[in-house]
């Protein structure tokens, strides 16, 4: 990683993009997840998205605040399968375990093989 060119990305940059790209909330419902107005949370998201744009454009890799080095790149991605329908799916790094598998809302589910 040490070869790569960074882009900077703080915690609430990625917050931001977590809740309104990842989980589709409103700038107004995500802002009140955040603590901040409307018109903060946009100005938050819209730098995040510029610096994931210039990441994934560039090939760069986002250096999260904290020190926590994140690319976006498949080969990170986390796959999941659901013991109860066999669905498979993948997430991307850094957004936690996710609540319930996306096709039949179960909650047993567990995570498979890392790839690469
Ligand atoms: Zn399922």
């Amino acid at each position: 990683m040490v070869d790569l060119d960074q882009v900077q990305l703080t915690l609430d940059g990625l917050e931001a993009l977590r809740l309104a790209d990842y989980l589709g909330l409103s700038h107004e419902t995500a802002g009140k997840e955040m603590g901040v107005s409307r018109a903060t949370f946009g100005r938050i998201v819209e730098q995040a998205r510029k610096v994931v744009a210039d990441a994934l454009i560039h090939g760069k890799a986002i250096n999260v605040e904290g020190g926590n080095y994140t690319r976006i790149d498949a080969s990170v991605h986390r796959s999941f399968v659901c013991d109860g329908c066999s669905h498979d799916w993948r997430e991307p790094p850094s957004t936690g375990r996710p609540e319930k598998c996306p096709a039949c809302g179960g909650d047993r589910f567990h995570r498979i093989g890392k790839t690469g």
